[in-house]
This record gives structure tokens, C-alpha cells and sequence, in this order.
């Protein structure tokens, strides 16, 4: 059984590994410790068919080709190498990139980093009160000198979702790259084949080991080259680095395992998520960000009135939640995304967000309503 000393409703920052993938990761760091690269001796050559084996069940649950796959350490590698890869590669032709104001960081950060110091153009598109963005804005924003849309599949702080198939079809239609940071989708909607040209993903948001993501890119070395970030070794065309094939393996199990059994996870996500909802609006008066769009199943993020704030600051010394997003705890910054929505800095800062496992249970949530009654 997993070990959790307070009960956790912060599965968006981070969530705990899956029994089984801690099995496999044990297993695979003890037996299979050898270089894939090592191809000269039986204990590479073994590692390099399990680590092919493994890209190759990642392909085939995300509905991509094996060479269209780079791992990283992370998304946050993985938003860096597709945005400057691509801008490094392409940014004298066209050196105008589309995003939105309630990105993640690890976007936002790279836009303007590279609007600093490399002459990149930055739109960063309105939100309404939900975090919606407009689509005819969107269109109408899109130049000769588009080079790229960044638009992430769902929101880290409110888990909305945007009409990923839709934006797909516009930038199609205009002939620019989609990239999607997918990395709040997997393991919270149903795995469809995802619509962009350019995703990735942190197995850590879907029960797999922390340190090892993906980058996933339609089309790489045929139609789409980047200019690789790191030198070294060409392990992955172009990501250099030993291949961590524990991890890799891990996030294989990980995925695997949303994947068998996806149907009874959203299930269970969203009946949790629905019942911490109602049981928030028969005792307290909360305004739920988002509520009434389109959201992933296990994200709550959820205002509370002056009254009730106290109580809450309280709780976060027994239960596990947070404040906006975890980057952006204890930065004192109110969060980007609810200011974008057109929220006031006093109404941001009685917002929590509570995103729900399939490790929680309705006796956890419970609880929590008993202490803030109690309180
Ligand atoms: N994108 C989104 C939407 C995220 O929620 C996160 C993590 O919070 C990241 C990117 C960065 O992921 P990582 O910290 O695993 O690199």
C-alpha cells in the first residue's frame, strides 16, 4: 500500500508512483543497469532490445512512430527543446510564435526568453473568465511570420481543457506547428490520439517514476528538424545523454497502466472530484474556477469567501494542497492563470486548487470536510 503521512489532493504537482512501477523500476535498476548504447557486450545488447521494446509500447499507446519519440527528463525539457529547437532551427524565416496567458511556466518562461534575447515576436492570447481562449482571435493572430502555435491541452491551476482538435484544424488550415504541452492530460482523459504536431509529457503526473519524460514530434527528421539543445553523444538524434532505461521502463508501466485501465479511472476521478464539489457547496459558499467548461477529470480549484479562508489555511497544515500552481507557491506571486481570467488578487488568494489520484478515497474527503466544519 502506498505510505501517505497527510492525505494528498495535490496530484497536479506531483502524484505517488504506482505499486507496480515501483516493482519494475526496482527490478530493472538492479538487473537491467547496463548501458543501452553498450551494444558490444550481452548486458547492453539486452538493455537495448528491452529499451526498444519500451519505446515501442510508448508509441503504440500514444498512436506515434518510434522514431517520432525523444525522452527527456521532464516537461519542462521537453517544452525547451520544441520551442527553441524549433524556433533555433526556423526563427530567421518566421520569428512569430502564438500562445496564451495562462500557459505553464515552463512555456511562458521560454516565450519570453526568447523574446529577449533572440528576437522572437510573442502574442500571448486573452482568456475569458473560464480560461477559454478565442479561436477567431486565434486565427485572426496567425501571419506569414507564424511560425508556431503553443497551446497546452489542460490547465495545470484550473484543469481546463482547450478544444485541442479545433486549434489543430486552424493552424492546419494556416500551415503553422502545434505544439501542446499534454502533461496534465495523461492518466485524467481518455487516451485518444492527440491532435498537435509537437507533445510531450512527465511521467510523474501519471503515477511513473520523477526525472523522465517525453517529447513527442510528428514528422521529426523527415518534415520537422530541430536544432538540438545539448551536444554530446547522439544517444536520441537530438538529445545526447545515456538513456535512463529504468525510467524509461517505469514510464512504460506507468502509461500502460492509464491505459488499461482508463474507462475505471475517469470513473473513479471524476466521482471523486463531483463529490468533493458537492459536498463543498451544501456546507460552504465556494465559486469553483472553471465550472463551467470543459475540464479534465481530478483538477478542483475552488474560491472560497472570507469567512471560510481561515479555516482553510488551516487545513493546509493537515491535508495536502495547494495554492495555485506548485512553481508558483512561495514565490508570493498571485497566480498568472486566475489574474488572466480576470480574477482580483485578493479573490486569487482564497483560491486552492485540489487535484484527486486514483489513490484517494471519498473517507479522505470526508475527513477533510469534518475538519473544516470543526474548525
Ligand atoms: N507543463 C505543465 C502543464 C505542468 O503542469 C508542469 C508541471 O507542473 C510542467 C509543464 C513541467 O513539468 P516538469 O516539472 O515535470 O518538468
Amino acid at each position: 500500500m502506498l505510505k501517505q503521512i497527510y492525505p494528498y489532493f495535490d496530484n497536479n504537482a506531483t502524484t505517488p508512483l504506482h505499486p507496480r512501477v515501483l516493482e519494475v523500476l526496482n527490478e530493472y535498476q538492479s538487473t537491467y543497469f547496463a548501458n543501452p548504447s553498450s551494444v558490444g557486450h550481452p548486458s547492453g545488447m539486452i538493455c537495448n532490445a528491452l529499451y526498444k521494446k519500451n519505446l515501442q509500447s510508448i508509441a503504440d499507446i500514444l498512436e506515434v512512430k518510434e522514431s517520432e519519440i525523444i525522452f527527456t527528463s521532464g516537461s519542462t525539457e521537453s517544452i525547451n527543446t520544441a520551442i527553441k529547437g524549433l524556433y533555433f532551427q526556423y526563427g530567421s524565416q518566421k520569428n512569430h510564435i502564438i500562445s496564451c496567458k495562462t500557459e505553464h511556466s515552463a512555456v511562458l518562461n521560454t516565450l519570453k526568453y526568447l523574446e529577449e534575447f533572440h528576437n522572437a515576436s510573442i502574442t500571448l492570447l486573452d482568456v475569458n473568465q473560464n480560461g477559454e481562449i478565442n479561436l477567431e482571435d486565434l486565427e485572426k493572430s496567425i501571419t506569414n511570420r507564424t511560425l508556431m502555435v503553443c497551446l497546452m491541452a489542460a490547465n495545470n491551476e484550473t484543469g481546463l481543457i482547450h478544444p485541442m482538435e479545433e486549434i489543430y484544424q486552424i493552424t492546419k488550415k494556416k500551415k503553422v506547428l502545434f505544439f501542446s504541452d499534454t502533461t496534465q492530460m495523461f492518466g485524467k482523459t481518455l487516451m485518444n490520439k492527440i491532435s498537435a504536431d509537437i507533445f510531450c509529457g512527465s511521467a510523474h503526473k501519471f503515477y511513473g517514476p520523477k526525472g523522465i519524460g517525453f517529447l513527442v514530434i510528428r514528422g521529426l527528421g523527415r518534415k520537422i528538424f530541430l536544432h538540438p539543445l545539448l551536444q554530446g553523444g547522439n544517444q536520441q538524434s537530438i538529445r545526447s545523454g545515456t538513456l535512463p532505461l529504468p525510467l524509461i521502463h517505469g514510464m512504460s508501466t506507468a502509461f500502460q497502466i492509464i491505459y488499461d485501465n482508463q474507462q475505471r479511472c475517469m470513473v473513479l476521478l471524476n466521482e471523486l472530484r463531483n463529490y468533493f464539489e458537492s459536498q463543498l457547496k451544501a456546507k460552504l459558499n465556494i465559486y469553483v474556477h472553471s465550472e463551467k467548461a470543459n475540464r479534465i477529470s481530478n483538477s478542483s480549484n475552488i474560491l472560497f469567501s472570507e469567512n471560510d479562508y481561515e479555516k482553510i489555511l488551516k487545513a493546509m497544515n493537515k491535508f495536502c494542497f495547494s495554492r495555485a500552481s506548485a512553481c508558483s507557491d512561495g514565490s508570493g506571486q498571485p497566480s498568472h492563470v486566475l489574474s488572466a481570467m480576470g480574477f482580483q488578487k485578493d479573490e486569487i488568494n482564497r483560491s486552492f486548487r485540489f487535484s484527486f489520484s486514483i489513490f484517494n478515497t471519498k473517507e479522505e474527503i470526508d475527513n477533510f470536510m469534518k475538519f473544516i466544519i470543526n474548525s
